[in-house]
């Protein structure tokens, strides 16, 4: 665990290594990422199981791919009523933020043209659900919540099951959700498997959802043949910290996020040099018995770094420059810094705003763009599940009117029957 003040020789070097992050992620990983992709487009469903068998050391059989109707219903009495309610909370108030995200058709006249946009969601898409490391019931609900707001016909879920059983919290949450169909299936090969089509799993037009660093590299890959919502890989979480930031709860919400994967990402930045360091020790004394400890204890000590600056201002410009997935401002007037910040995918603003309340409940998306996509990528929305189509009309009011622009333009380029088209409308 390193902390740098901006004065320090080695500053500059580390903070430059996490900037050109998403230059070497994934890179070690693409050759057999490739290998298998190639096999599923080939062999189909047998390419399947043969890696599920390798990566999940599950011996699945093609008739037990996808989950019934009646193990969905079994699911309900494995868990418990308050957990049922839980996951019908976070679900609600998931549906109520992202209807307001809902985008419109629309058309205006112009003389006598009409012109405007109409807006279609897609038909199939395809969920994947980590389920590797952990499981992730608040994903499902993430991913297949805004593809029913925006009228996606088809929602299909991909989950790997290590030990076979797939996990009844899952099942539920994406019974609540409305998913149509489950296969336990993952990594790789289940985004190989959606994006090209199986005998079993039909093939779908978008895969979304987070992954570690084989799914976020398959995905990226697979860009073209399919649609992808972004690159979302291993977790990462900025916090800002002022001089009055509670170490304790700074180091709580870095704990948070690398308890996620070895390669999950921290960082704090901040003015003071005495909660840098008290942060640093507390980080030890609390990832101490925590269930997922060696986990944490790796992502910390491969990639946490505390970098100490002398303003608040210089604090934000190395967020912009790190672009994260998660961006904490610990500081009492949040909403001060907001117009600076120009690259996070999330932020959580104040001193009451832990990460695991935008995880679970707030209602925005926790499908958020790592690996320093922030710059370009924005959360999973609704917008991911439609797409647009231009809608022009004209009357030969207007076409007369635009001919002689439309010829021309067409002779520029060369594109002879281009201007015949318009002019046959008149001959
Ligand atoms: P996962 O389902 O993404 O990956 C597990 C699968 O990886 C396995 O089933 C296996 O098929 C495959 N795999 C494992 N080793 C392999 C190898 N050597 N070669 C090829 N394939 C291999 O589950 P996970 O591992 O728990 O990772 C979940 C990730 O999702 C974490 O990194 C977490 O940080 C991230 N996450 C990100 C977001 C976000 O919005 N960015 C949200 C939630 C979780």
């Amino acid at each position: 665990m390193t902390i740098l003040t901006n004065t320090d020789r080695a500053y500059d070097k580390a903070l430059r290594k996490i900037v050109t992050r998403s230059r070497t992620q994934g890179a070690g990983v693409e050759k057999s990422v490739r290998t298998i992709l190639k096999a599923v487009e080939r062999g189909g469903d047998r390419a399947v199981l043969r890696y599920t068998k390798k990566f999940d050391r599950l011996a699945l059989k093609l008739d037990h791919m996808r989950v019934t109707p009646e193990e969905i219903k079994e699911a309900y009495y494995h868990i418990r009523k308050d957990e049922g309610d839980s996951l019908r909370y976070a679900a609600e108030r998931v549906r109520q933020f992202h209807e307001r995200q809902r985008t419109k058709t629309w058309m205006y006249q112009e003389q006598n043209a009409t012109l405007g946009q109409m807006v279609t969601p897609l038909d199939a898409v395809g969920v994947y659900v980590p389920g590797g490391k952990a499981v992730y019931p608040s994903s499902v609900l993430m991913c297949a919540i805004p593809a029913k707001v925006a009228g996606v016909r088809r929602i299909v879920m991909c989950t790997p099951t290590p030990k076979g059983e797939i996990n009844p919290y899952l099942l539920v949450a994406a019974d609540i959700a409305g998913v149509d169909e489950i296969y336990r299936v993952g990594g790789v090969q289940a985004i190989g498997a959606m994006a090209f089509g199986t005998k079993t799993i039909a093939k779908v037009d978008k895969i979304v959802g987070p992954g570690n660093i084989f799914v976020a590299t398959a995905k990226r890959l697979l860009y073209g043949t399919v649609g992808i919502d972004m690159v979302a890989g291993p977790s990462e979480l900025l916090v800002v910290a002022d001089d009055d930031a509670k170490p304790a709860h700074v180091a709580a919400d870095l704990l948070c996020e690398a308890e996620h994967d070895e390669d999950a990402q921290v960082y704090l930045v901040t003015t003071s040099a005495s909660l840098a360091k008290e942060v640093v020790r507390l980080i030890q004394v609390q990832l101490k018995g925590l269930q997922r400890e060696k986990i944490a204890a790796k992502s910390i000590a491969r990639h946490f770094a505390a970098f100490v600056v002398p303003t608040m201002d210089e604090a934000i410009e190395v967020a912009n420059a790190i672009a994260p997935e998660h961006l904490t401002l610990s500081v009492d007037r949040p909403f001060d810094y907001l117009e600076q910040v120009r690259h996070a995918g999330a932020l959580f603003l104040g001193r009451y705003t832990p990460p695991a309340v935008a995880d679970y409940v707030a209602g925005p998306n926790h499908v958020l763009p790592t690996g320093a996509t922030a710059r370009f990528f924005s959360p999973l929305s609704v917008n991911d599940y439609v797409k647009v189509s231009n809608i022009v009309h004209y009357t030969k009011e207007e076409l007369t009117k635009a001919k002689d622009h439309i010829v021309r333009l067409a002779h520029i380029e060369g594109f002879d029957a281009h201007a015949k088209s318009a002019q046959s409308r008149f001959a």
